[in-house]
């Protein structure tokens, strides 16, 4: 089978090369900062008197790990 010039991968039927590592990381950690910001000022926005101070750091990362598992969804 022929490989691909660029990635060395089998170059299959609508190959397309996957796109560099650090790109694909920095975009991963882009989106998790993104949504666990957006998770975490949702939660400010339900408690705007900080009751549930807790539940600031879960809020961030429950964020994080859903933006990047749509993020994941969408690209494979
Ligand atoms: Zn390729």
């Amino acid at each position: 089978m022929a490989t691909c010039p660029r990635c060395k991968g089998h170059l299959t039927e609508g190959h397309r090369c996957p796109r560099r590592q650090s790109l694909v990381a920095a975009e991963i950690i882009a989106c998790a900062i993104g949504g666990g910001l957006v998770a975490w000022l949702t939660l400010i926005g339900f408690d705007p008197h900080g009751q549930v101070t807790d539940m600031d750091a879960v809020s961030f990362i429950a964020g994080a790990l859903v933006a990047v598992g749509i993020n994941r969804a969408l690209r494979s």
